[in-house]
């Protein structure tokens, strides 16, 4: 374990000299950067003494093995800029560290701790293979220096192992999961909401937030959105005041604003999918059969969010780079570097995928029915490796989420728990004709776009027929 070299063996720091009024609890800030509906912070600031540390470390060796790229990055820093400020009004200071990975954050948290007299380290928890993984080492290694490591829950609303089967097995398709999930919400509603009150003034200052992160360059197209929560909750408030009850309608039209786009927010935890619900909950009530089907449809969008990541708890393969269906390992990809490429610069000569390409490497951001059609294009018609695309789009997301951009890959590419069925291929001209009539889209994301002189890399008729071959013959082959 990396972290066993620090501060193994170091001498008293004075923690037991302190009085107790004098000893703070520590929050460690990861994927959670906001003060509203923060289960960790409510706890760190609840206690005994009345008085609060923030930490959050930068980890760019994790980062950059867990494919994160600067959007997300960038989207993070200016993130904890407003963190710190909201957390100044509280009398939290917040301190900033820059670690090489996760292992090593472990000591360093426990070293601040230490230094600042925490008995106690709140965090919330995630759902990864490696974030697990970290948090169970920090448990015991801060054990063994006297310091409770504390979980909480906060990336879903229902803990994944209260939400299973008549036979006590996880979901895997989503409808029973999220009748299950429906259910629960009428049994015991969502937490309720908590005003944090002020803690008592602490001798420690802020750090300042770094303007950049080792091996991350500053990504200029931050610049089109506003970070952190309070940003969220005006986008959050003027899409429940309207484009909401349209949602049904809308959702898939990638020529109008008809989503809410708080993916970023909710990617970073600068909001909380219980402070999305709430409204609408106390609008239409706990049943969701009753509500109307904007609201409905969008509701069912977040349980799809949850859906991912309890799936990866419930399957930690899904971490390791794995697909949900194992036959799909039997697929024979093609390796085609040039066609990946093409379709990495938006150069494939198909109008919708280009456009959907373009909008994300200028906005960090894609509409759903485009990330699903360039997903499926590439999956299918190039026939080449989902985790391909899915490390593409972790890079250039702003939105970038490991669960929703796994699941979003493994359903597109049909090796997915309930995804795509392998024959079930869109056809990107036809979809664009359904959703993007008018090239509205299209026009503005691809405006070059000639249908008579660009010609596409590959014959759309040929490459899916191709594919569902392929398909079928790994699925005889893994029996
Ligand atoms: C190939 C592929 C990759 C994707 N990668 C990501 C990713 O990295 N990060 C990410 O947040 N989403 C990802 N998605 C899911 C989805 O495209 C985005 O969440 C959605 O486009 C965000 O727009 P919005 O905030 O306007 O969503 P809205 O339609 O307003 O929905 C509200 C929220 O619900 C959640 N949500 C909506 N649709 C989905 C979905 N299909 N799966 C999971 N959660 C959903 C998101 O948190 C979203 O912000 C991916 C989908 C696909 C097909």
């Amino acid at each position: 374990m990396e972290c066993s070299t620090a501060s193994a063996g170091k001498p008293s720091n004075g923690r037991h000299r302190r009085e107790r009024w004098n000893m703070p609890e520590l929050m460690w800030f990861r994927n959670d950067l906001r003060t509203i509906d923060n289960p960790a912070l409510n706890a760190a600031a609840a206690g005994d003494t009345g008085s609060a540390i923030g930490i959050f470390v930068c980890t760019p060796g994790t980062w950059h093995r867990h494919d994160w790229g600067a959007p997300r990055v960038t989207l993070i820093l200016e993130s904890l800029r407003v963190l710190r400020q909201e957390l100044e009004r509280l009398n939290i200071p917040l301190l900033i560290r820059i670690a090489e990975t996760d292992m090593e954050a472990i000591d360093i948290v426990t070293d601040v701790a230490s230094a600042h007299g925490c008995e106690t380290v709140h965090a919330n928890m995630e759902f990864g293979v490696d974030e697990t993984r970290r948090d169970r080492l920090a448990e015991s290694w801060m054990a063994d220096r006297r310091i409770r490591f504390v979980p909480h829950q906060d990336q879903i609303v229902f803990d994944p192992d209260d939400i299973l089967t008549k036979g006590g097995t996880s979901f895997k398709v989503f409808t029973p999961f999220r009748n299950t999930w429906n259910s629960l919400l009428l049994d015991r509603g969502l937490p309720e909401s908590r005003e944090l009150s002020t803690c008592s003034p602490i001798d420690v200052d802020s750090d300042q937030i770094p303007g950049s992160v080792p091996g991350f360059t500053p990504w200029s197209g931050i610049r089109l959105w506003q970070a952190g929560q309070n940003a969220a909750m005006d986008r959050l408030n003027q899409f429940l005041d309207g484009p909401v009850d349209r949602y049904h309608n809308t959702r898939n039209s990638p020529d109008i604003e008809g989503t809410s786009s708080l993916s970023p927010w909710l990617a970073t935890g600068s909001l909380s999918p219980v402070t999305c619900l709430r409204p609408l909950i106390e609008r239409f009530g706990p049943d969701l059969s009753t509500w109307p089907a904007g609201p409905a449809t969008w509701q069912s969008e977040l349980v799809w969010r949850e859906f991912y990541r309890y799936i990866m708890h419930h399957n930690p393969k899904v971490s390791m780079h794995r697909p949900m269906q194992e036959w799909t390992d039997h697929l024979s990809w093609r390796q085609d570097d040039d066609g990946f490429q093409k379709w990495c610069d938006g150069e494939t000569g198909i109008d919708i995928v280009d456009a959907g390409m373009r909008q994300m490497l200028e906005t960090g951001w894609m509409h759903n029915r485009v990330r699903m059609i360039t997903a499926m294009f590439l999956t299918k018609n190039l026939l080449i490796d989902w985790r391909r695309g899915e490390r593409f789009f972790a890079k250039h997301l702003v939105d970038y989420d490991f669960a929703s951009n796994n699941g979003g890959w493994q359903w597109s590419a049909s090796s997915g728990t309930d995804a795509a069925p392998y024959f079930r291929i869109f056809n990107p001209d036809r979809q664009a004709e359904l959703f993007d009539p008018e090239r509205t889209y299209r026009r503005r994301w691809n405006p070059d776009h000639h249908p008579l002189s660009t010609m596409p890399i590959v014959d759309l008729v040929s490459s899916r027929r191709r594919a569902i071959e392929i398909f079928k013959t790994a699925r005889v082959a893994a029996g």
